[in-house]
């Protein structure tokens, strides 16, 4: 065998779960525990294969890992060390698509079988969500610098709440066998992946400064302030910050009512109407406010359109966190305007009296159809005298423009509420390259990138920049990959901190 998947089981079970599920892969025992794994090694030898799974049952740690769920190794540990396994966020990705329970994280492998509830807990202690016997003696088998593209899946019998050696653990091992059957022809999809490959990056990309003054504000204020410290809505758009800053003791809400009294809130950057600042005062909370100094501008552009007597128009997605605060500014008095359909119906009492804004993180040329239709009906209307879509979101979208057409297929790391995210999708798409946001590369469906030669990437202004570095290993850990940049502008642009968090 040579350049084929190679899937290595443990047990008898297990290999006969996998057979017959993973067409023309092989699947081979290695026997139960590393001292058998070691008499095996010879073995592996004679395979040249071009991907490795080890597959098949394991032992939960971590309290949220259930019976039945699966868990995909991010790393293996062991008493001789790690090896990081960077490669299997699209074997995730598929596997969740079948409607599995996965986790991915890191699975430890000792030399026994864990029974001890004490032993147990130590072990999850470490981080570790899994344990088997075999992984780590395998993997560290296969070298770190020539090792073909390896993934380690686990499907937990028995957990911390269903120890082994009950009668309930028979039934684990039946039902994880079937879902180890469920998860074979997920293998060689994945499998499927492996080789050389080209990665454009966008630039600029990622955080952009009211993000980057966004996050900061919430780490002053949990550093200044007694916990817990709120967050009204999330502090921007991305999941991986929330429960970054979750993790640091944020305590993230959607409205006032859930901030006790005299605790500190922290306003997002997408800015809040009036009427939240005004409940807050009222209510003496400490008021810290994130709001982005770009929002803050759309918002004191349309109160002085109102202010002067102009109804005032906001081209903008209905919902969005931005565009609830900048309509609250003068209630009645500013309409929303989505689309150029919606730009063709509106009905003002005085044509002549009429202005526009725009949400920061639209479109350029979807905001551009729809500002044509609201000058060709009010010739009279005004705008502001600088651009409403923020410099991040025009960067964004150029970059995007300057690659997309170059690659098969984008990837956009940022979550799906992410406005400017989903607009770098659409930009993408608009030039005939299929696109896909996710929020890391364990969203990644192997079908996106089996076959393309050439990748575009790029994040959103409220996705961290690791998330690209880790989707671009990913890559990496499944065949050679050649990573070009084009940068279409740099930016330096910073704002100051607010008062609450400094001085
Ligand atoms: Fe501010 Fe633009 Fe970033 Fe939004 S995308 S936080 S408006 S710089």
């Amino acid at each position: 065998m040579s350049g084929e998947l190679l899937i290595v089981t443990a047990l008898r079970s297990e290999y006969a779960a996998l057979r017959g599920q993973v067409g023309s892969a092989t699947v081979t025992r290695c026997g139960m525990g590393p001292a058998r794994v070691q008499n095996w090694l010879p073995q592996l030898a004679r395979f040249a294969p071009g991907a490795v799974a080890v597959a098949g049952v394991g032992g939960g740690l971590d309290p949220k890992v259930r019976a039945g769920d699966v868990v995909v190794a991010s790393e293996v540990r062991d008493a001789e060390g790690r090896r990081v396994l960077r490669g299997a966020g699209p074997l995730v990705a598929e596997l969740r698509r079948l409607g599995l329970q996965v986790h991915h994280g890191p699975v430890v492998s000792t030399d026994h079988i864990v029974t001890s509830a004490a032993e147990r807990e130590k072990l999850a202690a470490t981080g570790a969500l899994a344990v088997d016997m075999e992984s780590a003696a395998v993997v560290r088998a296969l070298g770190s610098d020539a090792a073909p593209p390896t993934a380690v899946v686990r499907v937990i019998v028995d957990t911390a709440y269903t120890p082994i050696a009950r009668l309930a653990t028979l039934r684990a091992g039946a039902k994880a066998l079937q879902v180890l059957r469920r998860v074979g022809p997920a293998l060689p999809h994945w499998a499927g992946l492996a080789g050389p490959r080209q990665v454009l990056l966008a630039s600029p990309r990622s955080f952009c400064a009211g993000v980057e003054r966004a996050i900061e504000i919430v780490e002053l204020a949990l550093q200044r302030y007694p916990r817990p410290v709120y967050v009204r809505r999330q502090i921007v758009h991305n999941a991986h910050v929330v429960a970054d800053l979750q993790r640091q003791g944020a305590v993230f809400v959607d409205e006032l009512d859930e901030v006790p009294d005299g605790t500190t809130v922290v306003f997002s950057a997408h800015g809040v109407a009036p009427a939240v600042r005004l409940e807050a005062q009222r209510r003496g909370l400490n008021i810290i406010d994130a709001t982005c100094p770009l929002v803050t501008k759309v918002h004191s552009e349309a109160k002085r359109f109102v202010g002067r007597g102009d109804t005032v128009f906001l081209v903008g997605h209905a919902g969005h966190d931005e565009t609830e605060g900048t309509l609250g500014e003068e209630p009645g008095r500013i309409q929303l305007v989505q689309n150029p359909g919606e730009a063709e119906a509106v009905v003002v009492a005085d044509p002549d009296h009429v202005a526009y804004v725009l949400q920061t993180t639209l479109a350029i040329d979807d905001a551009q159809d729809t500002i044509d239709v609201l000058r060709r009906r009010f010739p009279a209307i005004e705008m502001s005298p600088t651009d409403d879509i923020c410099y991040a979101t025009t960067n964004r979208q150029r970059a995007v423009g300057a690659i997309a057409r170059d690659a098969d297929v984008m990837i956009v790391l940022g979550s799906s509420n992410s406005s400017n995210s989903l607009r770098l999708v659409e930009v993408a798409e608009r030039l005939g390259t299929p696109a896909h946001l996710v929020d890391d590369a364990t969203g990644v469906l192997p079908e996106w990138i089996a076959g393309a030669r050439s990748i575009a990437v790029t994040a959103g202004a409220s996705a961290p920049p690791r998330l690209v570095d880790e989707f671009v290993a990913t890559l990496r850990a499944l065949g050679p990959v050649d990573v070009a940049e084009r940068v279409v502008a740099t930016e330096t642009l910073t704002f100051t901190l607010p008062r609450g968090v400094v001085g």
